[in-house]
């Protein structure tokens, strides 16, 4: 398809409450949201890398500037017959794989629109629907954390996330397993640990735990297949799978059993659907993770969780637990908790609100081929 006008922005989208994780505090949500138009039809790709360099390297000011500087010269005015093509000029970009995303989900509404299909359907699905889970960060008490959990499992959520980090562990999970004996619980670790923490780690394996996602340093693979070769307990990658290629080294070396797939950490829906068929191809499982994104994202990873290999409830948050406006409408919503549904609508079918784009956007500029 021709690419006959690019926007991009930069957007700050307040919460209503600091959320904690293992990289501190934040009261908002920062990503970057970029349009492609092909004449009639215009296509919106949001990625939500953060404020900081955090959770990446990367955070919405690099790819701002990537984007306007070394993305757009090279989409503009061209064909651009599919993702993998976006993918293949977009190549020699290292890395900067937030931008990449978010170019390439904005290409992937534009196809769905054309081809008259929801996005779902254009990757490959034949179910609208996918299972979520309940992520909790880091909480003020353990009784906050065990109402939560009460409230949220008496909902229909199938299973929660728990953060982990240093002062919220241990003795963390013992009171929510021993609240919670048969509820199906993982720990996200964000990295806060090292393979001299073994002793610890290897406590976990009392839990039942469904997984440790991402226990060790954002970027290895070999400590993980270390870890994972002494303990029970299943490691699920996350941050340190930003590629295919990464993904295809960490299942031949073992260190992992399962990945959390995030469009915004690997670079848009392209390598998603590639990392989600060499899961398949290999027996790994995997599911989907966000970014604390918009509607516009949230939509997005609802409909890569209805691929037919997610075998784990995703991360798919409420939009209502963290912003006052969601930047996408129609927001994301379910009348039954646990379970997303999509509707059948040809593309994404979600779209910035205008009033919420204009009181967040802090940036934006646009390009006419
Ligand atoms: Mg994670």
């Amino acid at each position: 398809m021709y690419i006959k006008h690019v926007s991009i922005r930069r957007i700050c989208n307040p919460i209503k409450r600091p959320y904690r994780t293992a990289f501190g505090s934040q009261n908002a949500f920062n990503s970057i949201l970029v349009s492609l138009n092909s004449g009639d039809y215009t296509g919106w790709g949001e990625a939500s890398p953060g404020g900081g360099p955090f959770f990446s390297s990367e955070y919405d000011l690099t790819e701002y500037c990537v984007s306007r500087d070394f993305i757009v010269p090279q989409l503009l005015g061209k064909d651009i017959p599919s993702g993998e093509d976006l993918q293949n000029i977009l190549a020699p970009i290292r890395g900067h794989r937030f931008a990449k995303a978010a170019f390439d989900v904005a290409w992937w509404d534009l196809h769905s629109q054309l081809q008259k299909i929801p996005l779902y359907r254009a990757l490959g699905s034949t179910s609208n629907t996918c299972h979520i889970g309940y992520t909790f960060g880091v909480m003020d008490s353990f009784d906050e954390l065990l109402a939560g959990i009460e409230q949220v499992t008496r909902l229909g959520y199938p299973r929660v996330k728990l953060k982990f980090c240093p002062g919220w562990e241990l003795d963390m999970l013992a009171a929510v397993r021993s609240t919670f004996p048969n509820l199906t619980i993982h720990i996200d670790c964000n990295s806060a640990y090292t393979l001299s923490d073994l002793a610890m780690l290897k406590k976990l394996d009392q839990f039942q735990l469904a997984m440790i996602e991402q226990p060790l340093q954002h970027d290895d693979l070999i400590d993980h297949a270390t870890l994972q070769s002494k303990i029970g307990t299943p490691v699920c990658l996350d941050e340190s799978i930003t590629t295919p290629e990464q993904a295809q080294q960490a299942i031949s070396i073992k260190a992992c059993q399962y990945i959390n797939i995030k469009y915004g950490r690997v670079g848009g829906i392209t390598p998603a659907l590639q990392i989600h068929q060499l899961c398949a191809d290999h027996g790994i499982g995997c599911w989907l993770g966000g970014m604390g994104e918009s509607s516009l994202g949230t939509t997005v990873v609802a409909s890569l969780a209805t691929l037919p290999h997610i075998n784990y409830p995703s991360d798919i948050s409420p939009s209502e637990k963290f912003y006052v406006q969601n930047l996408g409408k129609p927001v994301l919503t379910t009348n039954q908790p646990g379970t997303y549904q999509l509707r059948d609508n040809p593309g994404l079918d979600v779209v910035p609100d205008p009033d919420a784009l204009h009181k967040f956007t802090v940036e934006k500029e646009d390009f006419y081929a």
